[in-house]
């Protein structure tokens, strides 16, 4: 399947060119053929976005609404998105490279991001200050205004909806700019908000290159609030640009070299799967992806073996094969992955499997990648300091829990973590000392879109998910009555 067509800016409403004309090509990243066209929108056209989403913030079309009204248009969307879940998921595999089971597992979790934040949409309740009997005091939680979402191509829809969704409940207007790779799925999204009825303006989506739109709308004078997933090169160039115009909310999320842990009370096979589906699940190309695999020294054999053994039988393929891993985005992201594994290799890392681009026949046309895992992994190394994003993994040992959770957090990331053990009280104990956001135990999925998710340290600031979503995309306003 091929979308018959090239897709415009969604911008006040309605599909526009950008304002120079021009267009760039989408990418199948497992034939390296052309998708389609997007627009290439700009610095003018971020403009005309961000005034739309003014006009449409300022005309009270949205905020301005019934809160359950906001809400039932947020369960409509959600209600289309699934109505549309074929179209949208082959469109994200299209685009992404993801096998398409995943694309239906983000495109569900797009569903249910709109349908949770609808839900919360009439639930904002304020507070009463208890001062005195003469005079009422109360908090109001409001919109920011116009909030930019600058959106990373490894989960185009989930990212999108994890940030517009709230920022919609609460009655903000938003101006979102996909990755150059995925902007086809979230187009169709903003335009699938046109047909349930969403006012002008109140959704635009600007597709462009960073330098051009992304850049744009960081700096842009005219929001109010900016999320930002991607890598913390770029997320330190936005949060400058957010710098110049005191934009009072911002949201960094910038990946992470999240540590799975294995102790010797734990399940070892479901931690070792664990270990292998982490770096398959969209080709490691994940956030919070278990790249650094910690395991008590005497389990290192075991635990090598048996994650050698599931990645032995993996199949790749493209989206539309019942593979297990997909390749990776581009090009450059397949130069980048091959480069870290030579330097592994240069570091002095045993390479146990996997290592090699995979070229043979129709594959060499697509960005494959083996599923790579390097033991003889220390501390400092850049195979494990450094977020690959890829289907890399590399085990280290330890001997006590104390070293485990030192070498868990001797990383400048801190996103999440995954803890196995049987053991209860070592579970939770571990769980209190890492330097992270997010703490899975025992697996199971880890992550709920009714939970907040972010980073510390360079894995960033702020949180997406939960109600603390939506305390983030809102301001607090007090207001004093004297009786
Ligand atoms: P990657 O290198 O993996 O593509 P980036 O952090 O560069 O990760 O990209 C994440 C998002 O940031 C994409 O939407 C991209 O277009 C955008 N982006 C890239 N450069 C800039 C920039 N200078 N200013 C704002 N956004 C940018």
């Amino acid at each position: 399947m091929k979308p018959a067509e090239n897709y415009k800016l969604w911008i006040d409403g309605q599909e526009i060119d950008a304002e120079g004309g021009e267009y760039f090509a989408v990418i199948d990243p497992g034939c390296g053929e052309q998708v389609g066209l997007t627009a290439r929108g700009k610095s003018a056209d971020i403009d005309r976005a961000v005034f739309a989403a003014h006009k449409a913030f300022y005309s009270q079309g949205w905020y301005g609404l019934k809160p359950y009204e906001r809400g039932r248009l947020m369960l409509k969307l959600a209600e289309k998105i699934n109505s549309e879940r074929d179209h949208l998921a082959k469109l994200l595999s299209l685009e992404n490279g993801k096998p398409l089971r995943e694309s239906y597992d983000e495109v569900e979790t797009t569903v249910r991001n709109f349908e949770y934040y609808g839900g919360w949409a009439d639930k904002v309740h304020g507070r009463v200050v208890p001062i005195s009997n003469e005079v009422l005091d109360y908090i109001r939680l409001e919109p920011l205004g116009v909030v930019g979402h600058i959106i990373p191509w490894n989960y185009p829809l989930d990212i999108f909806a994890r940030g517009v969704a709230p920022c919609l409940a609460i009655g903000n207007t938003v101006v979102a700019k996909p990755a150059e790779e995925t902007p086809l799925s979230t187009l169709e999204i903003a335009r699938l908000s046109g047909e349930v009825g969403f006012p002008a303006g109140v959704i635009n989506v600007v597709s462009g290159y960073g330098k051009e739109a992304g850049a744009a709308l960081a700096a842009h004078v005219g929001i109010q609030g900016l999320a930002f997933c991607g890598s913390i090169e770029t997320g330190k160039q936005v949060l400058r640009a957010a710098v110049e115009n005191i934009t009072p909310i911002v949201s960094l999320e910038l990946g992470g070299k999240s540590p799975l842990i294995i102790f010797p009370a734990a399940d070892v096979e479901k931690a070792a799967s664990a270990g292998a589906h982490s770096i398959l699940y969209n080709t490691g190309q994940s956030c919070g992806c278990l790249s650094r695999v910690l395991v008590h020294a005497d389990m290192l054999e075991n635990i090598t073996q048996q994650i050698k053994d599931i990645l032995a039988h993996v199949r790749l393929g493209t989206w539309d094969t019942d593979a297990d891993m997909g390749p990776l985005v581009s090009q450059g992201q397949l130069e980048r992955v091959l480069n870290y594994i030579q330097v592994g290799l240069n570091e002095g890392a045993k390479l146990v499997s996997g290592g090699r681009r995979v070229e043979s026949g129709s594959f060499g046309r697509g960005f494959f990648v083996e599923p790579t895992v390097f033991t003889d992994v220390l501390p400092g190394m850049r195979i494990v300091d450094e977020e690959i994003f890829g289907p890399v993994l590399g085990i280290m040992t330890f001997e006590t829990e104390a070293e485990a959770i030192q070498i868990a957090n001797g990383s400048k990331y801190g996103l999440s973590a995954e803890v196995w053990t049987r053991d209860l009280s070592q579970a939770h104990r571990v769980a209190a000392q890492l330097d992270v956001s997010h703490v899975t135990i025992n697996g199971g999925g880890g992550f709920g879109i009714e939970a907040p998710f972010g980073g510390v340290k360079q894995s960033g600031f702020g949180r997406e998910g939960g109600w603390e979503s939506i305390l983030q995309y809102s301001r607090v306003k007090n207001i004093w009555v004297n009786l």
